[in-house]
């Protein structure tokens, strides 16, 4: 009895996420043309009063100009890509120019990698989704609503996973750069949009009212992303997606109750998995790549993963313990 009522708190905060999923699912496409919006409206008021202000132009106009095309680029990218069905055949690599060239033809594993370094690379193990019947591969996980099951899952707005994760986390780094840059260049301006000189006049095409406005949302999207981004980079560089920093917490007091240490088996060290996460270093594809919105396969298909040496699954977690979809539901 003592611990129904907590039970049942977190039974209706569960309800409460579902719900809300159900409303992010159908509300999507409006908070992307808001998004959008958004976007066009901070471009043409950085464009129109900020940008022509900045010193030295002939250094500075090229890198604003690259930054917004980043951040519009990723987003739509991360918008319109499938971020990878369990039930799709693996993607390719294009021959538009936008897709990057690698480093070196690389020799192919045979299990999906399309790294030749030494890589601990194991097939992934599979399971078979309740929901809909879909064979997924480990880090696999149903999205409740895309209702299907989306490789390497991270969360769903809009739904992110192996195909387009690396296109999501540089879509918040570019908007970060952003937001700072208009912040940081564009607070003369705000004094004059809001009329704290006296003897200048407000001489955009912009209205200062929408520059005002623009301004406290770049201010607050800078602290907001920005928290979010280096969240998400921590994951990335101790090998761990949104939903498994969760999973690994429960792991972590599992192996505990048993006197052991739970240890996350893709973890190969941050250096080693950033390089694999944005799929950049010696077998990935140039340094360049993060500086241009071009199109990068992901290391693997996600049918096999990479793994610390030594380590054929986590190590602290007896076989069976792993959660399912249905308990990262209901717990
Ligand atoms: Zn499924
Ligand atoms: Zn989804």
């Amino acid at each position: 009895m003592a611990g129904a009522c907590p039970r049942f708190v977190f039974a209706c905060f569960k309800r409460i996420e579902r719900w809300g999923d159900k409303l992010t699912g159908a509300a999507g496409p409006f908070f992307v043309a808001v998004a959008t919006l958004l976007f066009i409206t901070g471009t043409l008021c950085f464009l129109d009063v900020i940008l022509p202000s900045i010193p030295w132009p002939w250094l500075t106009t090229f890198p604003c100009i690259l930054i917004i095309i980043n951040l519009l680029a990723h987003y739509y990218f991360v918008c319109t890509l499938s971020p990878g069905f369990a039930s799709d055949p693996p993607q390719r690599a294009g021959n538009g120019f936008l897709w990057a060239k690698k480093r070196h033809t690389y020799t192919y594993t045979g299990h999906g990698v399309h790294w030749s370094a030494n890589l601990n690379v194991t097939p992934a193990s599979t399971t078979k989704c309740s929901k809909c019947g879909e064979i997924k591969p480990e880090r696999t996980h149903h999205c409740r609503v895309c209702n299907r099951c989306v490789l390497k899952y991270d969360h769903h707005c809009p739904c992110v996973g192996l195909y387009n994760e690396r296109h999501f986390v540089m879509f918040m780094a570019y908007v970060v750069m952003a937001t700072f840059c208009f912040v940081a260049f564009g607070w003369p301006h705000l004094l004059l949009a809001v009329g704290f000189h006296f003897d200048d006049n407000w001489e955009h095409w912009i209205s200062p009212i929408v520059f005002t406005i623009i301004y406290f949302l770049c201010l607050v999207m800078c602290l907001a992303i920005g928290t979010m981004l280096a969240w998400h980079i921590w994951g990335v560089s101790v090998g761990e997606t949104a939903v498994e920093s969760q999973d690994h917490e429960h792991y972590r007091r599992v192996a505990l109750s048993r006197g052991e240490s739970f240890q996350n088996s893709y973890d190969l060290g941050k250096l080693r998995n950033l390089q694999l996460f944005f799929n950049i270093g010696p077998d990935g594809y140039p340094l360049y790549t993060l500086l241009f919105p071009f199109r990068v396969l992901p290391y693997t298909d996600g049918r096999s993963w990479a793994r610390r040496p030594g380590l054929e699954r986590h190590h602290g977690l007896l076989a069976g313990e792993e959660l399912t979809d249905e308990e990262d539901n209901d717990n």
